[in-house]
């Protein structure tokens, strides 16, 4: 392990975990594909036993994110999905969660087509009033679920605050930071106890990899995290773990740049008559709570217009390109209602505020100027039918 406390995160997404390799010298962490290792003698477990314990690769991985989330301890999964359920796991039947109300979609999923199975009870709150948690708390409750900012409407919980609502109650506190990425938010510095990323995004930042990870300060939970990857087996291949790594040496480049476009464009959303709201942390001049440093790369708004028109809007960009994910270097859109978050019944998405003519941008690290004249030439596009509507 480098002396990575005393180092800037930058310095330490490239060197931490990452020392050339003895004997060739690589510089690069190669990629350790073999699934089995050569022991000493019977019962040797001093080093690599079996990958899907440990792997090379994917411990120079989870070694870096650790530095990163200023945690002691990283664990790298299959999928952001196979993380959160890895987090599910440390709970009895019976135990009570509490999770905010706009979260992205395959979580929502997992919680209510597949854990109510196993007795774990949810219910679901408002996260922008912290208060919410501590006043949905029972007598059964082992975990607090907190997605911030939220997808895709970019709604804020005060992490610190949340935390306070925990203490003392033997109740976890997890928070999925997938949006705002440990360069901009270190939920375990403002007393979070899990930090759980979809790597498949921004951590990955090239929209080629499915990958989850958590991140622990604790050694209790670590221990137990540990114990299910490898009793469980959902655990990330050392390509993937390659790759990630990889991109993780960029994060903090990319990051100022998709926050720099996404406020421009924010700001150019602001501009247009089509446009009812905008979502983006920060936009109303508001202070962006947990010690935010900077808004991150997602924008959603609204448009003014039926869902056969915002359909349109979604095909009629020519660099944003109409998929699923965020987070990669390429910019993206999604029309959330009927794509990311169409697994959740009508009634809820819309009450909590996923409707319709949402629209939820994923900014790229493209020039600025090319991105602002694409979305105009997708609002001309529509403009029209609006008109003669
Ligand atoms: C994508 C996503 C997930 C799920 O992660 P996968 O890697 O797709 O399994 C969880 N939370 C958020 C906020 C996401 O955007």
């Amino acid at each position: 392990m480098t002396d990575f406390k005393n180092r800037k995160f930058e310095t330490n997404a490239i060197h931490c975990g990452q020392i050339p390799e003895d004997g060739t010298g690589a510089v690069t962490t190669p990629l350790h594909m073999s699934s089995t290792y050569k022991v000493g003698f019977p019962g040797d477990e001093s080093g690599y036993v079996y990958s899907r314990w440990s792997n090379p690769t994917r411990k120079a991985l989870e070694e870096v994110l650790a530095a990163l989330e200023n945690g002691t301890d990283a664990f790298a999964y299959a999928s952001g999905l196979a993380s959160i359920t890895a987090v599910l796991h440390l709970l009895e039947p019976g135990d009570h969660v509490v999770a905010v109300d706009d979260l992205y979609g395959g979580t929502h999923r997992l919680f209510e087509r597949l854990m109510k199975k196993f007795k774990i009870e949810f219910s679901y709150v408002d996260g922008t009033n912290a208060e919410n948690f501590k006043n949905a708390i029972q007598d059964n409750t082992k975990l607090f679920w907190v997605e911030t900012p939220t997808n895709p409407l970019l709604k804020l919980t005060d992490i610190e605050a949340v935390v306070e609502f925990a203490k003392g109650k033997d109740i976890l506190v997890a928070v999925d930071n997938t949006f705002a990425t440990p360069y901009i938010q270190k939920p375990l510095d403002l007393g979070a106890d899990i930090v759980m990323h979809s790597a498949s995004k921004y951590l990955g930042g090239h929209c080629d990899i499915i990958a989850g990870a958590l991140i622990v300060k604790d050694a209790d939970v670590a221990e137990k995290l540990h114990f299910n990857q490898y009793a469980v087996g959902g655990q990330l291949g050392p390509f993937e773990s390659w790759l990630m790594m990889r991109g993780l040496k960029t994060l903090h480049l990319r990051m100022e740049r998709h926050s720099m476009n996404a406020m421009k464009v924010a700001e150019y959303l602001e501009t247009v008559d089509l446009v009812d709201k905008v979502y983006f942390p920060g936009l109303d001049g508001s202070k962006v709570p947990n010690k935010m440093t900077m808004p991150g790369g997602m924008v959603s708004f609204t448009i003014n217009a039926d869902v056969e028109t915002v359909k349109k809007f979604s095909m009629s960009t020519k660099l944003f390109i109409l998929a699923e994910s965020l987070g990669g270097v390429e910019s993206l859109l999604n029309h959330p209602a009927l794509m990311t978050h169409a697994s959740i019944p009508k009634e809820i998405r819309e009450k909590a505020g996923v409707t319709d003519n949402l629209i939820r941008l994923s900014v790229g690290v493209e020039h600025i100027d090319d991105l602002i004249i694409d979305l105009r030439m997708a609002f001309a596009a529509i403009s029209e039918t609006v008109k003669q509507g």
